[in-house]
């Protein structure tokens, strides 16, 4: 009996360092949610909103049982959105060979201009190009990353950038990764490598970046807020 309990909390110990790893205490929350009211599938299980990046060609990423794996090039939805609510989930492969941007390096591009980097970045002090980063612009105010070979989410509010007469004011990013907040309500400026021909202010189509990495996408939607 005393070996059976003590079994169960080691058990439950275990549980609950890996959820505290790095200090702060992740949740599922959100993970397989559904749409809700006036949002809609960006991929749930084919590509038939996606074309590759600046073109009108369907995007060729393999899907299997309902997941999206990163192959054959960039790629970007056909509708295009301003200000919008958005879910995604994804999946980082185990590269323990690799180290910094080349270990499960890709990205969820925001409007088609902003950068949120997806990466291995599991127990790192974190910098403005890891994981939950805006890509060399801001720093996670947290790490709520989990191991490689698990699923996070992502739930992003993204208001796009108004331009008036002249003026830019900045679009507006709050970002929670695994039910923790890391970015807060930050002004973001548009980051390296985007869609082309997308300025401040316009809609962009959200874009998945390949950098040759096998990550994983699953259970993508988006509500437009404007
Ligand atoms: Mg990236």
């Amino acid at each position: 009996m005393t070996r059976l309990c003590l079994s169960a909390l080691t058990f439950s110990f275990a549980i609950a360092s890996q959820s505290l790893a790095q200090g702060v205490a992740l949740n599922d929350d959100s993970m397989g949610a559904k749409p809700p009211e006036g949002a809609t599938y960006l991929f749930s299980d084919s590509l038939s909103n996606w074309v590759k990046k600046g073109s009108d060609t369907p995007a060729t990423w393999p899907v299997q049982d309902r997941i999206l794996t990163v192959k054959g090039g960039d790629i970007q939805t056909r509708p295009r959105y301003g200000d919008f609510q958005m879910h995604v989930e994804f999946n980082i492969p185990y590269m323990p060979d690799k180290t910094g941007q080349a270990r499960g390096n890709s990205g969820v591009y925001l409007g088609g201009i902003y950068e949120l980097q997806v990466l291995d970045s599991y127990g790192l002090k974190l910098q403005d190009n890891d994981c939950g980063a805006i890509y060399k612009q801001i720093i996670p105010s947290v790490n709520a990353c989990k191991p490689p070979l698990q699923w996070q989410t992502y739930d992003i509010t993204l208001h796009s950038a108004k331009v008036k007469e002249g003026k830019t004011q900045k679009a507006r990013l709050t970002v929670v990764q695994n039910g923790v907040k890391i970015i807060d309500d930050k002004e973001i400026s548009p980051t390296p490598g985007g869609v082309d021909g997308v300025k401040e202010g316009d809609k962009g189509p959200i874009l998945l970046q390949d950098h040759g990495n096998a990550v994983q996408y699953r259970n993508i939607w988006i509500k437009p807020l404007d």
